[in-house]
């Protein structure tokens, strides 16, 4: 997420200070990993409920300007305002934040992938819903942007052009998954997976302030992916 890094406690995803010790950094993070619908999860499509209405994701993704930045384990891209919105069950987000990890954090049927990106979205109220989409190898996907991912960078671009298709996703209540992993938080995660040549993928790998950054996948407790 987008807390600058310089005011909360260090953390990263080594044996020392990664996920298993998040929650015993500080009381912050103890109290947002005490929330029992935490992120990422593992999705086993088989269970997923099917929904009968239709869907309401619609994206209104322009042009714009972010900044570059690596802050919380991450490489982000910054938008300059937040004119970006989409619109899911008649609430309307804003988009606030792209980041990446690596590998994914969302499991689909057991597949890895390379590369997650999330695209974090805020209403007014500051509901937070978080666009997952995954990346994998091939040299046979559309032209995406060529982003520039070092730190300070401008890139303009519109975060449309990264997409597929975005009719079909899974939908589940979660959480972030970098501390303070706070919720409640509306996961969209899009199930068709973006192709990228691997020298695309191996441009934002060579930026990541870390390596892997990616947080094991969380218990349900409970909880049901909807699929559209
Ligand atoms: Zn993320």
């Amino acid at each position: 997420m987008s807390t600058p890094i310089e005011t909360i406690p260090f953390w990263d995803y080594t044996a020392t200070t990664g996920p298993e010790h998040w929650a015993s950094i500080c009381p912050e993070f103890a109290t947002a990993a005490a929330y029992q619908y935490q992120s990422p999860i593992a999705v086993d499509t088989a269970t997923c409920l099917a929904s009968e209405a239709p869907s309401s994701l619609l994206l209104d993704y322009q042009t714009q300007t972010f900044m570059v930045d690596t802050f919380t384990q991450s490489i982000h891209l910054v938008p300059t305002e937040f004119s970006n919105t989409l619109t899911f069950q008649n609430k309307i987000y804003s988009l606030q934040d792209i980041h990446v990890h690596m590998p994914n954090e969302h499991v689909i049927d057991g597949i890895m992938q390379p590369l997650e990106i999330h695209f974090v979205h805020r209403t007014s109220d500051q509901e937070v819903l978080v666009l997952g989409l995954f990346v994998k190898v091939g040299e046979n996907g559309p032209a995406l942007p060529t982003l520039n991912w070092t730190q300070g960078a401008t890139v303009v671009f519109n975060p449309a052009d990264l997409l597929g298709a975005t009719n079909h996703y899974f939908n589940y209540s979660g959480s972030l998954t970098t501390p303070p992993t706070v919720g409640p938080v509306n996961w969209v995660l899009l199930k068709d997976i973006q192709i990228a040549p691997a020298a695309w993928l191996d441009a934002i790998r060579e930026s990541l302030p870390c390596g892997a950054n990616n947080r094991p996948t969380q218990p349900l407790n409970g909880r049901h992916v909807h699929v559209y």
